[in-house]
């Protein structure tokens, strides 16, 4: 059954891509970008969730697409491209964050997949110590690849830059490209 290993979701997100966003933030990364602030990311496990009740969810969600962040998405690549592709054939867009160069993506999964998986790319490691200032800085220091035109790197500049969600048992959390710096 395919599915993949999450971290946690936030099904009202509008910090993590343009417009209202489920988002899927992957659990296990193997890259370890040095001074990464997500290290409860890295290790394998995680929430196992089927690619039908990640579908289920998006349909369920009012949102207008699906993102994937993490951990590293792409370690469970074929996985976030398979529900990639489905919520795209279903009308919602797909955008992705990887700690991976656009080209060793290419290389790994091939252009067409790709394409046909993800409106939107936002590649390469994080620089150690950078804390974002802005989401033009957070954007600055990813590469963006447009695989369609339903979105342009003015929807991601107007995106909030950050979000605080609290819970019902008072949990705090904060998400987005330029969340507040975490010691
Ligand atoms: S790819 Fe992302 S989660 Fe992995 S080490 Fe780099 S910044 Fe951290």
């Amino acid at each position: 059954m395919s599915g993949i290993y999450l971290h946690s979701v936030e099904r009202d997100s509008f910090s993590n891509g343009p417009g209202q966003r489920l988002v899927l933030w992957t659990q296990g990364c193997s890259i370890g970008c040095p001074g990464c602030w997500n290290p409860e990311t890295h290790d394998a496990g995680g929430t196992f969730v089927t690619k039908d009740q990640l579908i289920k969810d998006l349909l369920d969600s009012g949102c207008e697409g699906i993102t994937f962040t993490g951990g590293e998405p792409f370690d469970q690549g074929e996985s976030v491209i398979e529900v990639g592709n489905s919520a795209r054939k279903l009308g919602y867009t797909s955008v992705a964050f990887s700690g991976y160069t656009y080209s060793t993506l290419v290389k790994k999964f091939g252009g067409d997949v790709l394409q046909n998986a993800f409106d939107v790319l936002l590649t390469d490691p994080y620089r150690k110590g950078k804390h974002y200032k802005s989401v033009a800085d957070a954007l600055g220091q990813k590469t963006l690849t447009f695989h369609s035109s339903i979105y342009a790197k003015e929807d991601f500049l107007k995106i909030p830059p950050f979000e605080i969600f609290i819970g019902t048992d008072g949990d705090v959390r904060t998400t987005g490209l330029a969340a507040p710096y975490k010691k």
